[in-house]
């Protein structure tokens, strides 16, 4: 067995940075922008000539970057990618010096490395010890190339033997230096505890608590059964009907399905779940309902009080989501409605006492019980074996090729069974490196290596693909499972020894001072990548590989993940609670309040909207808005596109199909969307026309694959639109107001059809207007401070490479990624300027 952890038996080669030993210079430039940095590098070591090549390698710098996502590196949390600009600029740089002979020493003594804690030494520190110089041309090397296999190669000819590249082997901190100790793990022996669940040796003292306790916290470690087993205590032992709230959609309809094997009754029977645009329950049969948090939020409009349950548990409730801590508000009051005892009964009615259990990961549990006014919290003892931790050497330019490498680095090392856990961010990532894998996967086909069986888990993959991470694995087989963040405590996966974390999850966030929203990969908390590694060892000891240093780890990262409440939009929760009649926003409990700029905004982002009228008060629109299950934004389209122009159809389609755009098509990046429609430009007529072509083409799957359309997500589009429709239809009045404008629609001809559709989203987003500049970037009106760029798959941007199309004055995009940049992704562009006066004269004034 090779040593997975041995440093790759070579001597350092010579590269251009790798001189005679020089002076050590103190001045540390780490902190440096760079910005600075290059103005230090230009001052003091190039000559006026040189200095002009700098410029244009710079430029050069930044126009990869324009056209390539960048990767992203655990470093400064303002600037994430300044780290790896630096290695770029680096690079050039060095060759720069290269071509011109010039000496070295002065460049090469003021570019710094980090040492296997993270921290920036000179290179001359590190040269002889480490190698510091190969790691740097390394990660120079890494940064620059595009994602690929090519590492990875076949040697010699008969026998095939799958090797690495030596030199891309990646440094972890070696065995036995970071362990977690899991928890109390002698308890059972072997072979007996693979059936029985820790939960349920505490299942008399758990009910018991749950009698005596309106509300109890129930803590425990990922795995001990409290997802699956006790709702079902409550149901069988209790004969309570129960809402268990999840966080995530998948975790709903996958624990409803195992549950309801369980029980071994039919799925949408006695088990069920609800989620957005799917429900499977029935308001007979159903006693135990797994629902999306933000679906029992929606029960609370059609019954405050609850009335139909029993018992509430808000599940995973350390995730803190927004809907989660809104749900603990309102239950937190409702409780007192429905005690335990009668002895508080006020008046006439008395009704059946509630009660919630709180189930948590151990993080930050007691702020639960706080909250709670002290609520009992019961601990459920876990098992869990020790996990080795290993961080890499050296922060990492690409963390997804370092996951790449790692992945093989354990499997041809480490014996199998032994399934590998990878945390990615989205499915972007997780298909692109599902591709790769199957790839090489197929490749290995005929060598002597065990074959990898990889299974990408997601919120939005489908069903039956999402059955099969719980698959056992085959004894001949290493499965890798390809996760989001729903794999660190929603989903219980067994046979998994080995994680790969990358430390950073996908976040939305709202920027109050423009109203806006980005969606953008961060770096995780410390909690978080504590319970990822936790992962490792359920069925035995295991190893924990963090492709970020341990300073980082100490250093870099925040205790606690941010609970969504102080960092998003949160109008669609002002008009909830207003509806259920809370008076003062600021009095209603929370266990962290929004801040005031949230709140304003939210506010005023519903003021714009026509949901609130300028008192404050909720508008019939609101309460319409309110009852919609999206957001209040897509209902003024909706709304306008019905009553000023009678294109109610189309738009729906669109807001669908938006929802759906992110796993549209099945290779987004190479793909020539221009072709497609070749009088089209802006992304929201793709989007119509795709769904209209679709259908004239029966729904057909080779349809599908021929334009490179995922069949699968079309027809999530087709429930949605069917819902949306439903929705729109019973509320008779945004159909007799799409009617009134019969048959003659203005919208019969193609260019007015367009204008109409554009102008109704204007209408709904008008926050998400960017106007463009002097210097060709495009900023919010009445806002310089964000400057936003086209993303490279939205169709302008295509039109603009191909055809040369000049840029437009004004789009309409439909979301912000933050990634090197602030990217608008599903963009139109909004042909007179007018329409933003006539559509939202409040907002924009001329
Ligand atoms: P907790 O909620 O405490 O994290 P769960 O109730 O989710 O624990 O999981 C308990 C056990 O049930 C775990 O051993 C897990 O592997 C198993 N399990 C959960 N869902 C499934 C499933 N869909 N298929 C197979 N096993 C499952
Ligand atoms: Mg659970």
């Amino acid at each position: 067995q090779p040593n997975l952890l041995q440093k790759p038996n070579q001597q350092p080669t010579p590269h251009i940075l790798n001189t005679k030993k020089t002076d050590k210079i103190q001045k540390d430039l780490q902190d440096e922008s760079l910005d600075n940095l290059r103005v230090l590098v230009k001052k003091k070591y190039l000559n006026k000539k040189e200095n002009m090549k700098l410029q244009k390698l710079v430029e050069s710098v930044h126009k990869f970057e324009r056209d390539e996502l960048p990767y992203l590196t655990h470093s400064s949390k303002s600037l994430p990618d300044q780290r790896y600009q630096r290695y770029k600029l680096q690079k050039e740089i060095a060759l720069l010096y290269k071509d011109k002979e010039v000496t070295k020493s002065k460049y090469e003594a003021n570019f710094h490395l980090p040492d296997e804690k993270g921290n920036f030494g000179t290179v001359t520190d590190k040269l002889n010890k480490k190698g510091a110089e190969q790691w740097e041309l390394l990660q120079l090397k890494q940064a620059a190339q595009n994602l690929s296999t090519d590492e990875i190669y076949v040697k010699g000819s008969d026998k095939y033997e799958y090797v690495f590249d030596k030199e891309t082997v990646i440094d972890f901190t070696p065995d036995n230096e970071n362990v977690d100790p899991g928890a109390n793990v002698s308890d059972d022996s072997a072979g007996k505890q693979d059936l029985e669940l820790p939960i349920t040796k505490m299942k008399p003292q758990l009910l018991e608590a749950i009698d005596k306790n309106q509300v109890l916290i129930v803590v425990g470690e990922t795995g001990s059964g409290k997802t699956t087993q006790l709702p079902q205590y409550l149901v069988l032992d209790r004969n309570w009907k129960v809402a268990c709230t999840q966080p995530r959609r998948v975790a709903a309809t996958s624990v409803a399905k195992r549950v309801s094997e369980e029980m071994n009754v039919e799925l949408g029977q006695e088990v069920g779940y609800t989620i957005r645009f799917d429900d499977k329950s029935n308001e007979q049969t159903t006693v135990l309902k797994y629902v999306t948090d933000g679906m029992l939020l929606r029960e609370f409009l059609a019954d405050s009080k609850l009335l139909k349950y029993d018992c509430i548990m808000i599940d995973e409730a350390h995730e803190r989501t927004l809907s989660t801590d809104v749900l603990l508000g309102l239950l937190k009051e409702l409780l007192k409605i429905r005690p335990l005892t009668g002895d508080k009964g006020n008046g006439d009615e008395q009704l059946r006492p509630l009660r919630l259990i709180i189930s948590s990961a151990t993080m930050n549990a007691s702020k639960f019980s706080e909250f709670f006014d002290g609520a009992r919290l019961f601990n459920v003892p876990g098992r869990r074996f020790p996990v080795d931790i290993h961080y890499t050497l050296q922060p990492e330019a690409n963390y997804i090729q370092a996951v790449l490498t790692t992945i093989f680095q354990i499997h041809l090392s480490q014996p199998v069974p032994g399934d590998i856990l990878v945390f990615l961010t989205g499915q972007d990532e997780i298909e692109y490196l599902n591709s790769i894998l199957q790839d090489i996967n197929c490749k290995l086909q005929d060598t002597n290596c065990i074959p990898m069986l990889i299974t990408p888990i997601y919120g939005n993959l489908p069903q039956d693909q999402q059955a099969e991470i719980f698959k056992p694995t085959p004894a001949t087989h290493r499965k890798v499972v390809l996760a989001t963040n729903i794999a660190e405590t929603s989903l219980t996966i067994n046979g998994i020894k080995y994680v790969i974390d990358p430390g950073f999850v996908k976040i939305k966030t709202f920027i109050p001072q423009t109203g806006m929203s980005q969606l953008s990969t961060v770096p995780c908390s410390k909690a978080s990548v504590d319970q990822r590694a936790g992962r490792a060892g359920r069925v035995g000891p295991g190893k924990c590989f963090r492709i970020f240093t341990k300073w980082s780890y100490e250093h870099e990262l925040e205790l606690l993940p941010q609970p969504e409440i102080s960092r998003t939009n949160i109008s669609s929760v002002i008009l909830l609670l207003m509806s259920l009649g809370v008076k003062n926003l600021l009095d209603f409990p929370l266990l962290d309040r929004p801040s005031i700029p949230q709140l304003s905004k939210g506010l005023e982002n519903l003021y714009l909207l026509g949901g609130l009228n300028s008192k404050g008060q909720i508008t019939h629109l609101g309460y319409i808005m309110n009852d919609f299950p999206c957001e209040p934004n897509f209902l003024k389209v909706l709304y306008v596109a019905a009553d000023k122009f009678g294109v109610l159809e189309p738009v729906l389609t669109i807001v669908a199909m938006l929802h759906e755009t992110q796993a549209l098509f099945s290779n987004e990046k190479n793909l020539d969307k221009a072709s497609m429609f070749p009088n089209v430009v802006s992304d929201h007529m793709l989007l119509l026309n795709i769904y209209n072509a679709w259908k004239e083409n029966n729904c057909s799957k080779s349809w599908c694959v021929v334009n490179k359309i995922q069949s699968k997500t079309m027809s999530r589009v087709e429930n949605i639109r069917k819902q949306l429709w439903r929705y729109c239809k019973n509320r008779s009045e945004i159909m007799d107001l799409n009617n009134k404008h019969g048959n003659n629609t203005v919208g019969s001809s193609p260019i007015s059809l367009e204008s109409c559709i554009i102008k109704s989203f204007i209408s709904g987003f008008p926050n998400n207007i960017a106007i463009i500049g002097r210097n060709g970037q495009y900023k919010q009106q009445n806002n310089s401070n964000i400057s936003m760029v086209l993303h490279p798959t939205s169709l302008i941007s295509c039109r603009m490479k191909t055809a040369g199309m000049k840029p437009y004055k004004i789009i309409l995009y439909h979301q912000l990624i933050m990634t090197s940049k602030e990217f608008m992704r599903d963009c139109t562009p909004v042909y007179k300027e007018e329409w933003l006066k006539e559509m939202v004269p409040q907002f924009f004034v001329s």
